[in-house]
């Protein structure tokens, strides 16, 4: 493809679901992919084993948006897969305990046992009722003595060392909507997600990513840093040397875009380390998050979420979470959302909306904590916006 009227910059699924929508209305798309592969964080592979791992952490697909689902099934088919989670902490009496998270009336009776789990389950009925779910900063707004004292015990052994592992700091500290993700739910529905729609591209994502980024209006370049190409150093925006009109669509960090002229924006990134094993299955569930101990987040162990049938090996990977630091060969996985960094992130914004012809979309360009549906459904939008 010799032209091209629109430039995307990555090619996860903000970039990818822009490209196809705009390529499907006869816009022709080039789209520019720093890495060597297409998808993003969800990009998957198989390692030496032979086992398909997601390289930048495990990444389920679970929407309650009907438009998002249908959009996706065009690219894929899916495996019925309900994720679960189960915290691994000590039990106090020199071994371990497991119980499902979020943590539900299930885990009430293996912390506390039938009788007390019981007495306590009831208490939390009648404060809030059957099915609710009630996030942990509200639960420990509860003046009730015994819904206090659990209260305490879950933030204690759930979110409190958890959150600290992966955020650097305690629960009150970050965003409320990030521990509301997880919240106590008052249910023996041991899923992760309730959502309507869930599960895993039957083939893995890249597969679904291939399909859709296969199209005759779409060019991808891989290994190609936007920088090497865009300019914003004057009044227009220049791409390959010369000024260009045509939409640009930036899914990258924005402070990226101006060179960090104001400081960078703060983010956690994540140190992976892969484990393979010559055994069948390595853990009980999916993930298991060590909410306690250990210098790890969770565990996942990729088999049980792809549904792959590999007899003999599997592979785990343990979720270290750090400070970005913005180094070469670290990524900004994480946007750490408080008053101070939002400032920072729209003063880059404004810069960028000095150039009308540049749009920020996705999880590291408008800095939010958005999962998959979510950026498909703003790609959906934004690309129906350009084409009116
Ligand atoms: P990305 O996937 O980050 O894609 C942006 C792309 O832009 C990247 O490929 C990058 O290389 C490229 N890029 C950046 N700058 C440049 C440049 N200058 N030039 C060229 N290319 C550039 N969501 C869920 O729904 N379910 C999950 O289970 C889930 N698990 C997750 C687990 C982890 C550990 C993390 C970090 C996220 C998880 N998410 C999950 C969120 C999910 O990863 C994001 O919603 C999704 O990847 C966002 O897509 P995106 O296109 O906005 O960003
Ligand atoms: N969280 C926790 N303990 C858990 C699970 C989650 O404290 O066992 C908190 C933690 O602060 C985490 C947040 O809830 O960052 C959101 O969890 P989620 O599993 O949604 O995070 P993600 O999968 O996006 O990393």
């Amino acid at each position: 493809m010799a032209h091209y009227d629109t430039v995307i910059i990555g090619a996860g699924f903000a970039g990818a679901v822009t490209a196809r929508q705009l390529a499907e209305a006869g816009r022709r798309v080039l789209i520019l992919e720093r890495r060597g592969h297409i998808g993003g964080n969800a990009y998957d592979r198989l390692d030496q084993a032979g086992v398909l791992i997601h390289q930048y952490g495990p990444h389920i697909f679970h929407t309650n948006d009907k438009q998002v689902y249908d959009y996706l099934s065009r690219f894929t088919t899916w495996l019925d897969y309900a994720h679960k989670v189960v915290a691994n902490l000590p039990d106090g009496k020199g071994g371990r305990m497991e119980y499902p998270v979020p943590f539900n009336l299930h885990s009430l009776e293996t912390a506390f046992g039938p009788q007390e789990g019981a007495r306590l389950s009831r208490a939390l009925l009648d404060a809030y009722g059957a099915e609710k779910k009630v996030t942990i900063l509200e639960l420990r707004q509860n003046p009730d003595p015994d819904i206090a004292a659990l209260a305490g015990y879950v933030y204690e052994h759930v979110f409190v060392h958890y959150t600290m592992k992966q955020w650097g700091t305690t629960p009150e500290q970050i965003d409320p909507n990030t521990t509301a993700r997880v919240p106590v739910f008052l249910s023996r529905d041991c899923r992760y997600f309730q959502d309507a729609y869930q599960g895993m591209p039957l083939e893995g994502y890249t597969r679904l990513f291939d399909h859709m980024l296969d199209h005759p209006n779409i060019a991808v370049r891989l290994s190609t840093d936007a920088f090497e190409l865009l300019d914003l150093s004057g009044e227009r925006l220049m791409f390959a040397g010369a000024a260009f009109d045509g939409p640009v669509v930036y899914t990258g960090a924005v402070d990226e875009l101006f060179h960090c002229r104001f400081g960078r924006l703060p983010y956690r990134t994540l140190d992976f380390k892969f484990e393979t094993y010559p055994v069948d299955t390595w853990q009980s569930h999916g993930t298991v998050n060590y909410t306690v101990d250990k210098p790890y987040t969770r565990i996942t162990e990729f088999k049980h979420m792809t549904g792959q049938a590999l007899p003999g090996v599997t592979t785990i990977v343990k979720e270290y979470s750090r400070a970005y630091t913005g180094a070469a060969d670290e990524t900004p996985y994480y946007a750490i959302l408080n008053e101070e960094n939002n400032a920072l992130y729209d003063r880059y914004a404004q810069l960028a909306a000095r150039f009308p012809n540049l749009y920020l979309l996705g999880r590291l360009a408008e800095y939010k904590y958005y999962n998959m549906d979510a950026i498909v459904a703003r790609a959906l939008a934004l690309a129906g916006e350009l084409l009116k």
